[in-house]
């Protein structure tokens, strides 16, 4: 059997192990030190917008923080995109609040804008009060409709928090994602498009705000010499070893958005003759995505073939894909908790498919990639 494709796996760029070794020769292995300062700086510059990066251990952990940033206490109702990751979602409940879920639209897969609004105004009349946030997605690193969005936020007064973690790199009328917003999620977890093995990052729009951010993930001492506590505290700080992956990757970040891109060009030409297939790419030139993972969706009523079909045919050759993100009004978890749409997310996980992206893929995985599409449609 040919060796296994993956969906999503790590790239190493070839410094990482270099800053790994700096951090212990300096016996800076903490939740400080030069590695932690130089990717925090890195990412700045790179999202640019003034923003101010604190290094967290998680994106699930900079979700979590920047809600409490903006305020969102039990009880709170919090408005999430529904098509996403369970990490968009959880974190709400983790400080006692609840999510109301939104629908996507046809064209970014994001929050619809409208939908946004009428969640808005139905909670306002069902519980007498405003969601207190918004959380949006920049799904497989696709931007969402930020003016629209926004302008809603704005006419509500409503803050955004955006989850980039899909995100990094991809741009919005020639803004990063993860600036827009007024807070933003970053991740690093193995599977994105850098990875720290695990990791993330918040964005926040002042130096005090990410000064607090930091005090609070890290446990929330006061300036004493014995421990001395007024606020709760998380432990939720990113070590400086695993800041040096970071490092490293920040060198390769570049490259691997070119890459991403790249193989999201060879499903648009794969699938050009194949008709009932449509490969997810940006509706205009408002949006760059860094094509974090290439998606299709596949209509059964044109092709006579589901998502379902092709993901098997394709593991039988060793070639791992994924259906989307099976949206959060429809998992169990979350199924008493409110939803506004049309069900185009809903409509989406039944016929998508994502396809392996990784920005290590080869020629020859291209190859066989190809040889399995071609016979599964012939
Ligand atoms: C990966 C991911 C997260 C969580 O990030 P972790 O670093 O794995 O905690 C959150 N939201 C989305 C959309 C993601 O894809």
């Amino acid at each position: 059997m040919d060796k296994k494709i993956l969906l999503s796996p790590p790239d190493l760029g070839g410094q990482e192990l270099k800053y790994i070794h700096e951090a212990f020769d300096t016996k800076c292995i903490l939740s400080q030190g030069t590695n932690i300062e130089v990717f925090e700086k890195e990412l700045e510059k790179f999202i640019g917008g003034g923003s101010f990066v604190a290094a967290l251990s998680t994106g699930t952990a900079a979700l979590h923080l920047g809600l409490v940033k903006l305020g969102v206490k039990a009880g709170d109702e919090v408005i999430c995109q529904s098509f996403t990751s369970s990490a968009s979602a959880n974190p709400i409940t983790y400080l006692g609040a609840k999510p109301v879920f939104v629908d996507s639209e046809a064209d970014t897969w994001n929050m619809c804008p409208k939908a946004l609004e009428d969640a808005i105004k139905s909670r306002a009349i069902a519980t007498s009060k405003k969601p207190i946030a918004i959380v949006i997605v920049n799904l497989y690193g696709m931007p969402a409709k930020m003016d629209e969005i926004m302008a809603v936020a704005r006419k509500y007064e409503v803050p955004v928090l955006e989850d980039a973690a899909e995100g990094l790199g991809s741009t919005y009328k020639g803004r990063q994602c993860g600036t827009i917003g007024h807070m933003a999620a970053l991740s690093f977890n193995g599977n994105k498009i850098i990875t720290t093995s695990g990791g993330g990052a918040l964005v926040c729009q002042t130096k005090e705000q990410k000064d607090h951010v930091v005090f609070l993930s890290t446990q929330a001492r006061d300036t004493a010499a014995h421990y001395q506590h007024s606020h709760i505290g998380y432990n939720y700080r990113m070590s400086n070893i695993v800041a040096g992956i970071g490092r490293g990757q920040m060198e390769v970040l570049k490259d691997r958005i070119a890459a991403r891109r790249s193989n999201n060009a060879f499903y648009q030409d794969l699938f050009k003759d194949i008709e009932g297939v449509t490969v997810f790419t940006e509706p205009s030139e408002d949006f760059f995505s860094n094509h974090w993972l290439s998606c299709i969706t596949i209509d059964e009523a044109v092709c006579g073939k589901n998502r379902e079909q092709l993901r098997l045919a394709l593991l039988e050759d060793n070639i791992e894909t994924r259906p989307l993100w099976k949206p959060m009004h429809m998992q169990p978890v979350f199924q008493d908790a409110p939803y506004y749409g049309t069900n185009v997310a809903e409509k989406l996980f039944d016929r998508g498919l994502c396809l392996p992206s990784g920005s290590n893929l080869t020629d020859e995985d291209r190859e066989r990639i190809a040889k399995a599409v071609r016979a599964f449609f012939k």
